[in-house]
């Protein structure tokens, strides 16, 4: 079944177990997700209001089940709402070790941790593990495959004349026998297609609002095109 979904959030799937909700997507606002099986839950690019949503919607217990948290890129509508989602897992008394897996280079990420560190280092009730991404391999956390891979995505300059070229992921999730492919913010890339190419689900951004963004993120046309290699997608980040 193919499907084609324009920003109704929350947008939710699930096959057996494998479940991915996603709370939010908008561009310049704030996106959200949720993705858990049976054995885990991760959050992935928690943008301003996470933990509202998280805690409106599953509460304590699963955001203390979190074992990981991706980020596609250091864009405060995808890594907003990271430091009160720390913060509350302090005052939740969490035990049990949380990694943040981010692109490498991608300085809001390290910068939030510096300083998180400093303000509540010495009453913080677990451990808090960076693991900047410097490449393509695979690795499994928790029974759940995780495939990182390059996205081409890019923010204006200060002049907004020109734009350069940020550091930014995509993430693959295989888990028994099932994918979801996520492309983070993105421009056409061939990496997006070929991963896209065969999963269950794909999270395709259809940002561009005109000629110049092109270079920062794609068309509905263009995310479709591709979403449609999958079999089934959401558009998202789609302007509203
Ligand atoms: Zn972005």
């Amino acid at each position: 079944m193919k499907q084609h979904s324009l920003h109704k959030y929350p947008l939710i799937w699930r096959k057996d177990d494998f479940f991915i909700k996603i709370y939010c997507s908008i561009p310049n606002v704030a996106t959200g997700i949720l993705l858990t099986t049976s054995k885990t839950a991760f959050i992935i690019d928690p943008g301003d209001g996470i933990l509202r949503d998280l805690n409106q919607d599953v509460g304590p217990e699963t955001i203390l089940r979190v074992s990981d948290i991706f980020i596609s890129h250091g864009h405060h509508d995808h890594i907003g709402g990271v430091w009160s989602l720390l913060t509350y897992l302090s005052v939740l008394r969490r035990k049990s070790p949380l990694s943040i897996y981010f692109p490498q280079g991608c300085v809001e990420i390290v910068s939030i941790y510096n300083a998180f560190r400093k303000v509540y280092g010495k009453e913080l009730t677990y451990s808090l593990i960076l693991k900047p991404i410097a490449d393509e391999r695979s690795f499994t956390k928790n029974s759940v495959r995780v495939k990182p891979f390059s996205v081409n995505h890019r923010e204006l300059s200060p002049d907004g004349n020109t734009s350069i070229k940020v550091p930014s992921l995509g993430f693959k999730f295989i888990y028994d026998g099932k994918s979801i492919c996520y492309g983070g913010d993105t421009a056409y890339s061939e990496n997006l297609v070929k991963y896209t190419k065969g999963s269950d689900l794909a999270i395709i951004e259809a940002g561009a609002v005109d000629e110049e963004s092109l270079k920062l993120h794609m068309t509905i046309e263009q995310a479709s095109n591709i979403g449609l290699t999958a079999k089934e997608y959401f558009l998202v980040h789609v302007p509203e």
